[in-house]
């Protein structure tokens, strides 16, 4: 029998992956605290299976507050119990470091499309000024540079409920589920009095083709066409790509667009004998004719993508979005616990 803590949280977690505006993919993570333990959600679970699978990991909470507490961010997770071969989140730290009993940290879309401006900080210090205790935090790659951050911005306010971290998402930690819901609740509300989900269109009756020997398919999901139909949309995949981390990790460092489909073929280039040096992307943007992807190119990549359409629908204008500088794509794009999370995504 699940504890009532564990009960509360699998159905919290059902309850938020009913919403793609809060949940993509396997992408965010919740835990709770019991004792010594910290209970949270393993490296590539979905929030949707809570229910039906073991989606989490217990770890040593004693073993890292030791190391929290003297400031150190640089730790391995000992694991407790767990799933087989499962891995903690890469955020354990961060679940750690807060210390309220729960802790959810989601990318929310309609929060991210705030934390992608430049100016994010600014316009959340007024809309927010009625939120109690939350705290922006600028962009740190995710895992133990991020916690650091966290620890360093947080130390001197245990009271902190909402970590706003730009380029990435929103934390939300409580004593209890349901103050944690209401805390979503209320930032949502906050926002949206701002910003509204606009209709977008469907393209229907697009069809495929095949350059050096690879079949191109229209993305499955017709309103993610409207990505290369909007002019806005088709400059934001050429300079706004890079929003935030899960988009690198699932989409790759940039878009590959094209003016029409011969320009795509140009571009591919003539494989030598052993094919090496085609261009072969699992998914293409076309210009006014359509998203093209790969055989290959998987659901959570799909979802990714629909999430990017969906951020930057919110924003009335592309002009002051800030994206993942080199440095910043190039450590996601290295890195074995992201590897580890696409492998699962497969
Ligand atoms: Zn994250």
């Amino acid at each position: 029998m699940p504890t009532p803590i564990r009960s509360a949280i699998e159905q919290f977690c059902v309850d938020l992956a009913q919403d793609p505006l809060l949940v993509q993919g396997a992408g965010g993570n919740i835990s709770w605290k019991e004792g010594q333990v910290l209970w949270v959600k393993a490296s590539g679970t979905r929030f949707q299976n809570a229910q039906q699978q073991d989606i989490f990991t217990a770890v040593d909470y004693q073993h890292l507050r030791t190391f929290l507490d003297k400031g150190h961010c640089n730790v391995q997770p000992r694991l407790i119990t767990s799933l087989a071969q499962a891995r903690p989140s890469i955020e354990t730290l961060l679940h750690a470091l807060l210390p309220q009993k729960i802790v959810v940290h989601l990318h929310a879309l309609l929060p991210l499309a705030y934390l992608i401006q430049s100016s994010a900080q600014k316009i959340l210090q007024a809309q927010l000024a009625h939120f109690p205790e939350w705290t922006f935090i600028p962009y740190h790659q995710p895992g133990a540079e991020l916690a650091s951050a966290v620890l360093a911005h947080t130390k001197n306010c245990p009271a902190v409920k909402l970590l706003m971290l730009q380029n990435h998402g929103i934390v939300l930690a409580g004593k209890t589920v349901d103050e944690v819901r209401s805390l979503l609740g209320r930032l949502l509300a906050m926002l949206s009095d701002d910003m509204t989900m606009p209709q977008i269109p469907a393209y229907e009756n697009i069809c495929g083709f095949a350059v050096n020997g690879i079949e191109y398919s229209p993305i499955q999901d017709p309103l993610i066409h409207q990505l290369v139909y909007q002019p806005a949309l088709y400059r934001g995949l050429q300079e706004c790509w890079a929003i935030c981390p899960d988009h690198v990790v699932f989409l790759g460092a940039k878009a590959l667009c094209y003016t029409d489909r011969i320009h795509f073929q140009h571009q591919s280039g003539d494989s030598d004998d052993n094919g090496d040096k085609a261009l072969r992307p699992d998914v293409i943007f076309i210009k006014d004719d359509g998203v093209f992807v790969a055989d290959g190119f998987n659901t959570a990549q799909q979802e990714q993508l629909k999430a990017y359409l969906h951020t930057l629908s919110f924003l009335p204008s592309l002009n002051d979005v800030q994206v993942l500088n080199h440095h910043d794509i190039a450590a996601l794009c290295n890195w074995d616990a992201e590897h580890y999370r696409q492998q699962l995504a497969k």
